[in-house]
């Protein structure tokens, strides 16, 4: 049972107790008629205790309040608690909310939990809260997806990010792009509805202007998503090279742990290692490859499979190269593999000298030392530049990082083209809306609808008809 201290009120944590007061396994019972509250909102009771009996939600509604167990069952107190009551609207849902924290125990909240099934409440679905507050009109879709992505943030930077799209960072920008649309769309519709009322009708150029004016910001906003997807989902990094050239020191030296085994015989690093780090906020994932060349054994040639696929499948490839020795004909098949792919390329062990014959020109290449440290902070920084981290992308609020978003803007940019295309192709405005509201449609999906009445309210309140 949840004996609290005081009467709940709106907007306040109230103290309370979890006693035990029914004897080990007694069951927990709702008192008929008054749970009438939500999702986490429960009357919790012991039948014995009438006055007790939803302390929780009851109290919530004024009609009973906490108890005291009868005297000839002594409390046990299993824990204490706080009880907040959020009362509509002022809650995340913007229904009746009581929240119930509790120490953590596992076995404890699963009591709790319990006691308000028990009482009649129900366990919430996946994502429920966050759908009532969307479908209670709190939050947009955006907004809806951005809790989805402070919850699944590994990186501070990520978590930034996934509240900015919370705070309505992505509607705000797209808002402007959406009603210069909807403000072609009045002008086109009145045009057709109120021809004879001598309403002009736009020339051709103008409406091309329009369009290009919602079409440009459209194709910035997509542009983001390269930058997006990396802050959503992290990249991976292979490190790749011939065997003992320092890709585990260097591998080592970027988790700063001692993670992968370094070991002065070639080709030890048999299986794939991988970690997730943090760089400039974006989650790396660097896969220590083993060494790429002819396999000595069956394992070793296992790993080198490995390696080409971790090269194959990575978003960035580090090339390590020995920098104190000349390149060798698997460093040059190496670099000949990794062309055309985001790639850096590191001249490891830089502390033994540099012996200059690379093929690789010295501005495009890095020079570190796994041992001494040197050149990391700046192979750190080019990592960074490759994200895209200084590309000014990271100062800009309001980016694409989501699949389903950059697929409707393109939807949206495809039929802004085709409208370019009716314009071209002089047909009548009637067909050349349509590919505007197909343009319209999918920002609709992704800030919410533009119903009937926005459009009609806009063609009145804008244009002088009927005079
Ligand atoms: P991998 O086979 O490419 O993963 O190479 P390891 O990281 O296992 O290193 C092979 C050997 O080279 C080890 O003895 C390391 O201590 C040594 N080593 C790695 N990086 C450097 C470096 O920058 N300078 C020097 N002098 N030795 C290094």
């Amino acid at each position: 049972m949840l004996r609290l201290k005081h009467e709940l009120e709106p907007g306040r944590a109230v103290f309370g107790e979890l006693i035990e007061p029914c004897g080990a396994g007694a069951p927990a019972r709702e008192k008929p008629g008054t749970n009438k509250v939500d999702v986490g909102t429960a009357a919790l009771g012991c039948p014995a205790e009438q006055g007790s009996a939803n302390a929780a939600a009851s109290s919530a509604h004024g009609e009973t309040r906490a108890g005291a167990p009868t005297p000839h069952e002594p409390a046990q107190r299993i824990d204490e608690v706080v009880v907040t009551y959020f009362a509509k609207p002022h809650s995340y849902t913007t229904d009746d909310v009581i929240e119930i924290s509790a120490h953590g125990s596992p076995v404890v909240l699963r009591h709790i939990v319990e006691l308000c099934v028990a009482a009649g409440a129900r366990l919430a679905e996946p994502g429920e809260f966050t759908m009532r507050a969307f479908l209670n009109g709190r939050i947009d879709l955006t907004q809806a997806e951005a809790v989805r992505d402070l919850i699944d943030s590994q990186t501070l930077y990520q978590a930034k990010v996934a509240a900015q799209q919370l705070e309505g960072a992505l509607s705000r920008r797209l808002q402007p792009i959406k009603t210069k649309l909807i403000d072609l769309i009045a002008v086109l519709e009145a045009g057709i509805d109120f021809a004879e009322d001598d309403v002009s009708v736009l020339p051709d150029a103008t409406i091309l202007d329009h369009i290009a004016a919602v079409r440009a910001p459209l194709e910035q906003l997509s542009a983001t998503f390269a930058y997006g997807k990396i802050v959503h989902e992290g990249l991976t990094l292979a490190i790749v090279g011939r065997p003992n050239v320092g890709k585990s020191s260097l591998f080592n030296r970027l988790v700063e742990r001692e993670r992968a085994i370094v070991t002065a015989t070639p080709g030890t690093t048999r299986d794939v290692v991988s970690e997730t780090v943090a760089i400039g906020g974006i989650p790396v994932k660097l896969v220590d490859t083993a060494g790429i060349r002819d396999a000595l054994d069956e394992a070793e040639s296992l790993g080198v499979r490995k390696s080409m696929e971790a090269l194959a499948d990575a978003d960035l490839v580090l090339i390590v190269l020995d920098g104190s020795q000349g390149e060798t004909a698997e460093d040059a098949e190496l670099l000949r593999q990794a062309e055309n792919r985001p790639v850096i390329v590191v001249g490891n062990k830089s502390d033994l000298g540099n012996s200059g014959q690379w093929s690789v020109a010295s501005g495009q290449k890095i020079l570190t030392s796994a041992i001494t440290g040197e050149g990391v902070a700046e192979l750190r920084g080019e990592i960074l530049r490759h994200i895209g981290g200084e590309t000014g992308a990271q100062a800009e609020s309001g980016f694409l990082t989501n699949v389903r978003h950059q697929g409707l803007i393109k939807d949206s940019l495809a039929a802004l083209d085709a409208a370019k295309t009716a314009v071209a192709g002089k047909v009548p405005h009637e067909m050349l809306l349509m590919d505007l509201y197909n343009g319209l449609r999918p920002l609709d999906a992704i800030t919410g609808a533009t119903t009937t009445d926005d459009i009609l309210n806009l063609i009145f309140s804008t244009f002088c008809i009927g005079k």
